[in-house]
């Protein structure tokens, strides 16, 4: 016979969940206390091994979002680093969210920040479960989220985030002939670029309405149909992606930007500009050609597939528009006249590309 047991002191709740607010504010902080974490993941970092009081040790870092936007760094180590690891590279698992149970909170000494990280053996992580917890997350997502990426940089434990990195002057740039010359290192990497044409006619896509799902809807029959939440739509809710062409001093290759990052440099959404737009070439909004001759710092995801067809376009990351930054780490690139960059356009070009580049010149 089962019987239901109301007594109050027994827990009705599975995990004991702290926000991402009540973990950072320091007061009250206490280092040994274990506690649950739920977010989405946004960022996970290249493992490291690091020498710890004379012993090696593996640690892995990654950073969560919560609904409000608020991200909170993790670090796991040791035999908790592979339960991350495998999903390092890996885009298709978006919205990634993770439950962490068991973990506990610390001071980063640099910045003063509260990260998580592992406990010895107790930590747990789930991933993308159907229980209460992820329920009631995923209810709370807006649809504006920030895409998740891998890095490949230092940890914590040189700098408190990979986007101060990026500001302070220690992030190295690759060109495009680099890129292509290694064709067998992947990874995420710095590119310096001039864009100096949108590559292809299609600008946007349609996403699933779904808060948080933002998967591309498939044409199946007279509906939209979003192979995640197996839901079909009259309309999706349009974001951006835009192939352009960019050349550097010594190359030039396709680049794939995605919607935050042209929502950056365009400032309206797909949607609105869908509905406002002026008519271009081609067929294109003439707002989209504000993009022609930007200089900009690409973090861009350099992957097998972009060595086996050339026409494969590289997934942009993020970006750096902040003019000094380019300056400093790309100099020749802000001086030189787009006349002199292309003559140095020699790749297998279509017709339309070489009516663009003669109209460009
Ligand atoms: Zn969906």
């Amino acid at each position: 016979m089962v019987k239901d047991l109301k007594h109050v002191k027994f827990p009705m709740k599975m995990y004991r969940l702290k926000t991402f607010k009540e973990i950072k504010s320091i007061e009250g902080l206490d280092e040994k206390h274990l506690f649950d974490v739920i977010g989405r993941v946004i960022e996970i970092h290249c493992p490291e091994e690091k020498l710890i009081n004379g012993k090696n040790s593996r640690l892995i870092d990654f950073t969560l979002e919560d609904p409000d936007g608020i991200q909170l760094m993790c670090t796991l180590w040791d035999e908790h680093v592979s339960k991350i690891e495998a999903f390092y590279n890996s885009t298709s698992q978006e919205p990634m969210l993770v439950l962490v149970q068991f973990c506990r909170a610390r001071v980063c000494l640099k910045s003063g920040d509260v990260k998580i990280c592992s406990s010895y053996d107790v930590t747990q992580l789930l991933f993308n479960q159907e229980s209460p917890p992820f329920e009631e997350f995923r209810k709370r997502t807006s649809h504006e989220q920030t895409p998740m990426r891998s890095i490949i940089s230092q940890s914590s434990f040189k700098e408190c985030s990979s986007y101060s990195v990026a500001l302070s002057g220690d992030i190295e740039v690759r060109t495009i002939s680099e890129i292509y010359r290694d064709k067998d290192v992947f990874g995420d990497f710095w590119v310096a670029a001039r864009i100096v044409f949108i590559d292809d006619p299609d600008w946007y896509y349609a996403s699933c309405r779904t808060k948080g799902c933002n998967k591309k809807l498939k044409l199946k029959g007279k509906w939209l149909w979003c192979s995640t939440c197996d839901r079909n739509w009259g309309d999706g809710t349009l974001r951006y992606r835009v192939k352009v062409r960019v050349v550097d001093l010594d190359g030039n290759a396709p680049f794939l930007l995605w919607d935050r990052e042209c929502l950056d440099l365009i400032g309206i959404s797909a949607d609105d500009l869908k509905d406002t737009h002026t008519k271009g070439r081609k067929g294109l909004p003439k707002e989209l050609e504000t993009l022609i001759g930007l200089n900009l710092l690409f973090r861009i995801a350099v992957r097998k597939e972009q060595f086996q067809n050339y026409l494969n376009a590289f997934s942009v990351m993020r970006i750096i528009t902040d003019e000094k930054i380019v300056e400093k780490h790309a100099p020749e690139l802000i001086q030189v006249r787009d006349r002199d960059l292309s003559p140095k356009l020699e790749l297998e070009l279509t017709d339309e590309d070489l009516w663009d580049i003669e109209e460009y010149c």
